[in-house]
């Protein structure tokens, strides 16, 4: 499968990996668009929101609570971030393998461009 995501996942392109484990693997964004900006991508390849069904409420609800996790280990819980998840032509998605961005270290504009 075509999928760069896939390809880090699998260890055929390099990466910055800053955690994985069974259900997802956290990476540095290459184009960085604030201080801290990692991505946290499920393991499972499923292209876009529009693809999810209820066999992954669970993973998304552990994508949520991983972020927060790592946003008190990295001390900006209290300041605060962003999490984003883009969808399509008009939400912006480039990668289409569904990802949320993690992003914090600035404040962030509302709304986004
Ligand atoms: P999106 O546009 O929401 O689909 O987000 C895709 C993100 O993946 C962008 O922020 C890119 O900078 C990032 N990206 C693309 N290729 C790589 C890569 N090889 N390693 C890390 N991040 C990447
Ligand atoms: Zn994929």
């Amino acid at each position: 499968m075509d999928c760069i995501f896939c390809k880090i996942i699998n260890q055929e392109i390099p990466a910055k990996i800053h955690y994985q484990d069974e259900h997802l693997v956290i990476i540095e964004d290459i184009a960085p668009k604030a201080p801290i900006h990692r991505l946290i991508v499920p393991k499972r390849h499923i292209a876009t929101l529009n693809d999810l069904t209820p066999t992954e409420h669970e993973l998304i609800g552990y994508m949520y609570t991983t972020a927060a996790n790592m946003a008190k280990s990295l001390n900006v819980a209290d300041d605060g971030y962003r999490l984003i998840t883009n969808c399509n032509q008009n939400g912006g998605q480039t990668v289409f393998h569904i990802h949320m961005h993690f992003m914090a270290g600035r404040a962030f504009h509302w709304p986004p461009g």
